[in-house]
């Protein structure tokens, strides 16, 4: 298990001490890990399974844990989805699925636009070059949506310039996106958040490396 206190040290050394927001992704471990994470101070945790999410969520209701929803997401699973009230949707990955998600939810759900700025077939997102335009129709359209910003996945590759290009498109689109309000710029997992960080993300979300 990851030392927390060294890692957040070395997240400030890499990004110049601007915030950036740590996400633990438990996707692949039991409740145990998440609550030795809970115990060295970490709050927020991301899955990418409705289902899962409301197990964990069950299962730990007693922590005040803050729980964000980072998957893809099937149509018909939006209401189970709703009924975990994630601290953050962090993918909504199309303009019909936030008008979905949009027209059932109850409350004011904080939203982010996941982008495929890495043009890849097997990852969800709206393409880069309609992203402004999607965010701002969402913003308009989906009041019940609370946009906060955007998020990517970076490209799924070894040579690190081709992942730095991912993430420098995705920040030149959240700097379009400043005079909208955009906070959250969410880029980066265990394989490249030092990349994303460099880049100006402001919110990595880092599964594996923790476990280790
Ligand atoms: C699994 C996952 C992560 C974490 O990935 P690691 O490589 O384990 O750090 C981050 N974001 C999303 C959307 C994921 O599905």
């Amino acid at each position: 298990m990851v030392n927390l206190k060294n890692l957040l040290e070395n997240i400030d050394e890499i990004s110049n001490q601007e915030k950036v927001k740590l996400v633990a992704v438990s996707k692949n471990v039991t409740e145990k890990e998440v609550i030795e994470l809970y115990n060295q101070g970490q709050i927020d945790f991301g899955e990418n399974r409705v289902q899962e999410l409301k197990r964990k969520q069950d299962i730990l209701s007693s922590y005040p844990l803050k729980w964000h929803f980072i998957g893809t997401l099937q149509k018909n699973k939006i209401n189970h989805m709703l009924t975990t009230k994630p601290v953050l949707w962090q993918s909504c990955s199309s303009l019909e699925l936030a008008y979905e998600v949009d027209k059932r939810a109850k409350f004011s759900l904080n939203t982010l636009l996941q982008i495929n700025t890495a043009l890849e077939d097997t990852k969800s997102g709206v393409e880069p070059n309609l992203a402004i335009e999607t965010y701002l129709q969402i913003k308009e359209e989906c009041k019940n949506l609370n946009l906060q910003g955007i998020m990517c996945i970076g490209a799924n590759s070894d040579d690190k310039i081709k992942v730095a290009k991912t993430f420098e498109d995705t920040y030149k689109i959240y700097q379009n996106l400043q005079k909208y309000g955009v906070k959250i710029c969410s880029m980066g997992m265990s394989g490249d958040y030092e990349i994303a960080i460099k880049s100006g993300s402001n919110m990595i979300r880092l599964g594996s490396m923790l476990y280790r």
